[in-house]
């Protein structure tokens, strides 16, 4: 930690922007020893676990089977969809959504030499970023910010 006439900056290795695939970024810079921080305005696992490809995977899962059932009498076979219970399929994706946030979250609070911001980040200057209250400076910085949701759906969640 460097001293600037009474603020005091932190230093790090590696600096990435973004625990969505960032964090494997963070992970593997954690593994080899740097000292590094992790910044995530958001939620950990960033769109694709929190809003895309999870969520919308379980739910085209479901309506697969509902298609499947539909279907299923040009196979000779007569069945019927008598009800869909649309509540428990979206408490199945919140539940499978939390069970691997709280993974993630759990293993960056287990890792040593992993220091977790919940803040904005953004450049002050060459290699520094603001990040809430504190100021860091990173020999390296990786920027795996994505790009925002256009759907109001995306912020709500988040
Ligand atoms: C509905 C949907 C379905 C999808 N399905 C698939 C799929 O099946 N297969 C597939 O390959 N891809 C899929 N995608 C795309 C996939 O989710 C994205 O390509 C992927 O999540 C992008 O990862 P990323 O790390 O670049 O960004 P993100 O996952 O968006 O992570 C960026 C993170 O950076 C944080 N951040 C941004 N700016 C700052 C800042 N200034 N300070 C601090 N933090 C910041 C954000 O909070 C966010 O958590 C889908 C997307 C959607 C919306």
């Amino acid at each position: 930690m460097r001293n600037l006439g009474g603020e005091s900056m932190k230093e790090y290795d590696v600096i990435v922007i973004g625990a969505g695939t960032g964090l494997g970024i963070a992970f593997k810079a954690q593994a080899s020893k740097l000292k590094v921080a992790l910044i995530d305005k958001g939620s950990v696992g960033g769109t694709c676990v929190n809003v895309g490809c999870v969520p919308s995977k379980i739910l085209i899962y479901h309506a697969d089977r509902i298609t499947d059932i539909e279907e299923a009498k040009k196979l000779g076979i007569d069945a019927k969809v008598k009800r869909i219970n649309f509540r428990a399929i979206m408490d199945r994706m919140k539940a499978t959504i939390d069970e691997s946030r709280t993974w993630m979250e759990n293993e960056i609070a287990n890792s040593k030499g992993l220091d977790f911001y919940n803040e904005e980040a953004r450049f002050v200057d060459a290699y520094t970023l603001k990040v809430g209250k504190e100021t860091m400076k990173g020999r390296k910085i990786f920027i795996a910010a994505g790009r925002p949701c256009p759907h109001t759906a995306c912020q709500r969640s988040k």
